[in-house]
């Protein structure tokens, strides 16, 4: 047979995202307008309605006249995200949207506020995806499972959180507030899409009009501990949190449980973390999600304590959230409290995350962006296109 192959056959051709107002730095951006016949002045307008009132709609614009509106609407911002459906939890203090992007590609965002304690601050965090899929493989995680479709661009990451903050501001969470944390932990691995997510963590912390303006130690990007874009990450000088999921002090257990282990083992990972730490002057997030039987036995907490006793470490664990068809499950209470009390016997902090919109699959991990669920008793679906 000598005809050409049937169109099936071809690799699929991916158009990447229009480009849009976030994907560019400020003097690329009044270039950018000035080439759609509009006075560069208009740049700093069209930015400070995007960073600084969160608007991405011209049409809600009223200081541009409407020739230029329309003009640089379809130049600068085309739609990037399409709420394909909401669903709250929590008293509606969750909240997880599943995104549809320009080619189909599907990912989701998690907002959720924490009100105020005595000794804190009302807090708004959204969780956000750096790529639909995910390459690393981790079997405990549900992105894991699917593989990766494709990077985000930097402005669907950043239009994450812009739409975020809009809809904090308008009160969906309950009151109106204020978006003050980003947390790249949905789904991804960040530091595999290393130039998008540095330009996006840039315009999440510049001020207005060049960014949102959030604080830096606001901003936290998880790795599974790439240790050349760790130091990359460090050279950039953007000194935002660093978060890296560890789940293994041992490389035995790590290479199993993140694949990545093989090539960067847990000594080289700590290295470049503490590397980080020197470079931005912050301590490091360290991830373990507490896997029963798996690993959370004594002396494993016993070894991690002594490997980050002299580090300026803090641990997060993780209560596992149990992905479908996974035999795996979280710890007993009991057992990760004495965890806890090993690690802080070695002068190790700890705290033990809250395992937020775990029944909206919008918890650590779940983020599979398979949106078809019905609602259970206690959530909410908002909108559903
Ligand atoms: N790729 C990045 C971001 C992933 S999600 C990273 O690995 O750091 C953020 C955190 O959730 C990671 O620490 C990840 O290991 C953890 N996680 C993934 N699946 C989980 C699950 N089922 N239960 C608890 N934590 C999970």
């Amino acid at each position: 047979m000598t005809s050409s192959l049937p169109l099936v056959f071809a690799a699929p051709r991916r158009t990447p995202p229009p480009r849009h107002l976030a994907d560019l730095a400020p003097d690329a951006l009044r270039t950018a307008v000035t080439e759609c016949d509009v006075p560069a002045f208009r740049a700093d307008q069209l930015a400070r309605q995007y960073y600084g009132r969160h608007v991405a709609d011209v049409a809600a614009m009223s200081d541009l006249p409407a020739a230029a509106a329309d003009k640089l609407g379809a130049a600068l911002l085309p739609r990037l995200l399409t709420d394909v459906r909401t669903v709250t939890t929590d008293d509606a203090m969750t909240r997880k949207t599943l995104w549809r992007l320009h080619d189909g590609a599907q990912v989701e965002s998690v907002l959720m506020r924490y009100p105020a304690r005595t000794a804190s601050r009302e807090r708004v965090t959204v969780c956000i995806s750096s790529q639909a899929g995910c390459g690393m493989a981790c079997p405990f995680c549900a992105t894991g499972q699917g593989g990766l479709t494709r990077n985000l661009s930097t402005a669907e990451i950043v239009d994450q959180v812009r739409a975020a903050a809009r809809a904090t501001a308008d009160g969906v969470l309950g009151v109106p507030g204020r978006l003050s944390n980003v947390v790249f932990m949905g789904m991804g691995e960040p530091l595999a899409n290393f130039a998008r997510v540095r330009d996006a963590v840039r315009r999440l912390i510049d001020p207005v009009p060049r960014g949102l303006g959030l604080s830096r130690r606001s901003v936290t990007v998880s790795t599974v501990g790439l240790v050349p874009a760790i130091e990359r990450l460090a050279a950039a000088e953007l000194a935002v949190t660093l978060a890296v999921s560890l789940h293994a002090p041992d490389d035995e257990l790590r290479d199993t449980l993140v694949p990545v282990n093989t090539r960067w083992p847990v000594a080289e990972v700590l290295a470049a973390a503490d590397h980080y730490a020197a470079v931005t002057g912050r301590r490091y997030s360290i991830e373990y999600a507490m896997i029963r039987d798996v690993n959370d036995q004594p002396w494993r907490a016993d070894l991690l304590g002594d490997l980050l006793r002299p580090r300026m470490a803090h641990v997060n664990l993780i209560p596992l959230n149990p992905t479908p068809g996974s035999a795996w499950d979280a710890s007993p209470k009991r057992v990760e409290r004495e965890f806890v009390r090993r690690l802080q016997e070695r002068g190790v902090t700890v705290t033990v995350r809250d395992t937020r919109g775990q029944d909206i699959d919008g918890a650590c991990g779940q983020l599979a962006a398979n949106g078809g669920k019905a609602a259970k008793q206690g959530q909410r679906i908002v909108t559903s296109t």
